[in-house]
């Protein structure tokens, strides 16, 4: 029997453990290099005095089949996910919930019963709906979101408290920028797909703990390695594989996922001329920040749902941590996408943010402690006709993986998980292996 390929993975983010996991399913051997010592990239544990917090609050939805997979197979139990039927919640202004009954009724009943929408709201979110059904949710030419709502007489109402937070929130790219082809597509397996396709899954552990730690346990259980704290600095091509500069061992490797954000790919492939084409790809993206402020309040906060839409102010999602295992008054207040809020002090924002939290809830104890956590470059700008690389390169041993990798998605979670697999199973392929290895463990 042939030796296993030897695989290395740059990068311990959500793209890098589901390339990593589904190479090792299908009988490689991998190893995983990480820069820092937390794992979870972009999606991971920020310990700030004493609470264990995540970089930015994330939510899941139910339509994230392939991350859902991934916790599965490693072993993380459902319970981890706070599961909740789809409720869109501005207390006192508007309530959306989806009903308990299969698709579409779901949805129907749940407009039809919608607070806060008048007659024409729910007609303009039915036409929009028929709309993209009956193209196919395609959108041609690709065209911003805005548009496409103009387009479609989507009432103000409807376009500020609905549509507009939910393309915020999928595609982190204002409404007069975003992709209107890839929001429909967001639409169309969430809000259009089974009842449970537009469930809300809120993380009950940190993004850490909920899949790069588990799935790093289950291949170091298996004889991978998985090393922290260890950057690799660029990969080398020789005349028999590939090295990496920052590997500790200088082992040879057959092929090479690059599982890092974007940025930072370019200075890996420097010395690997074929990759000149891809970098300048990838080069042409640009980003979107994303901001969390934690706010730790002095005593029990009372949300109606443990997530709550924010609007006219600068929030615009406001989670209860206590309600989702976490501390009593902890909060996180969400605001994706750049804005006016980029323009102030991160006091005066919280401030802002704590005035804005008791007008939708009444009064609140005494703040007692707050952080805010700016992810500058959290997604890539999910414009129409953005161009984004192929995870197969010009360099044949060479692998792209991460949420900015060409797919009909988001920069999020999923993406980034199918983009891992979509790599593994791309170099499984070409080293013969079976798409039935994938079963063997
Ligand atoms: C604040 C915020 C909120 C978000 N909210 C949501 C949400 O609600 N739902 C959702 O689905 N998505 C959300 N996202 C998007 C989601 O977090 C990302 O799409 C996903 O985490 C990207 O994963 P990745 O593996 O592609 O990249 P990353 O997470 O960036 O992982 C790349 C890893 O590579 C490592 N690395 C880089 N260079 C090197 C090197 N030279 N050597 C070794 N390692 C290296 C990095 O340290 C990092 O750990 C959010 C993102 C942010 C920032």
């Amino acid at each position: 029997m042939s030796s296993p390929p030897q695989v290395a993975v740059i990068g311990g983010g959500y793209a890098g453990f589901a390339a990593a996991v589904t190479l090792a399913r299908g009988g490689a051997r991998v190893s995983l290099f990480e820069s820092s010592r937390t794992l979870g990239g972009r999606a991971r544990v920020v310990d700030a005095l004493d609470y264990s917090l995540d970089n930015g609050q994330h939510i899941l939805l139910g339509a994230y089949a392939e991350t859902l997979r991934m916790l599965r197979l490693v072993g993380v139990k459902p319970g981890v996910l706070e599961t909740r039927s789809l409720a869109l919640v501005y207390p006192g202004l508007c309530e959306l919930r989806a009903a308990p009954l299969p698709a579409p009724f779901h949805l129907a009943l749940g407009l039809l019963r919608a607070k806060g929408l008048s007659w024409a709201d729910k007609r303009a979110m039915a036409r929009l709906m028929g709309r993209l059904k009956r193209q196919a949710y395609r959108v041609e030419p690709d065209r911003p979101v805005a548009a496409l709502l103009a387009e479609s007489g989507q009432t103000d109402t409807l376009s500020r408290l609905i549509w507009e937070p939910l393309c915020i929130a999928a595609l982190n790219t204002p409404v007069s920028e975003a992709s209107a082809q890839v929001f429909a597509r967001v639409l169309q397996d969430s809000l259009a797909a089974s009842a449970s396709a537009s469930d809300l899954l809120i993380p009950r552990v940190d993004l850490s703990e909920l899949f790069p730690v588990p799935a790093s346990r289950w291949l170091a259980m298996r004889g991978h390695q998985v090393r922290t704290a260890e950057p690799i600095k660029a990969i080398e091509r020789h005349d028999d594989g590939y090295r990496l500069d920052g590997d500790p061992w200088s082992s040879l490797y057959d092929h090479v996922v690059i599982a890092t954000a974007p940025y930072h790919v370019a200075a890996l492939v420097e010395a690997l001329p074929a990759m000149a084409p891809v970098t300048a790809c990838i080069g042409a993206l640009r980003h979107e920040p994303i901001v969390t402020s934690w706010l730790a309040f002095d005593g029990p906060v009372h949300f109606p749902d443990p997530m709550i839409g924010l609007s006219g102010g600068y929030g615009q999602w406001a989670f209860d941590r206590a309600a989702l295992g976490g501390p009593e008054g902890l909060v996180g207040v969400v605001i994706s996408a750049s804005g006016a809020h980029q323009e102030i002090s991160k006091e005066a924002l919280e401030i802002a943010l704590v005035t804005e939290l008791q007008e939708a809830l009444g009064r609140l104890p005494p703040l007692k402690w707050s952080k805010t956590i700016t992810e500058k470059r959290a997604t890539f700008a999910c414009t129409p006709g953005v161009i984004r690389p192929a995870t197969s390169t010009p360099e044949a041993g060479v692998w792209l993986a991460g949420d900015y990798v060409a797919s009909p998605y988001p920069a999020t979670l999923e993406a980034a998980v199918r983009s891992g697999i979509s790599a593994a199973r791309g170099i499984l392929k070409r080293c013969g292996l079976k798409e039935s290895a994938f079963l063997l463990n």
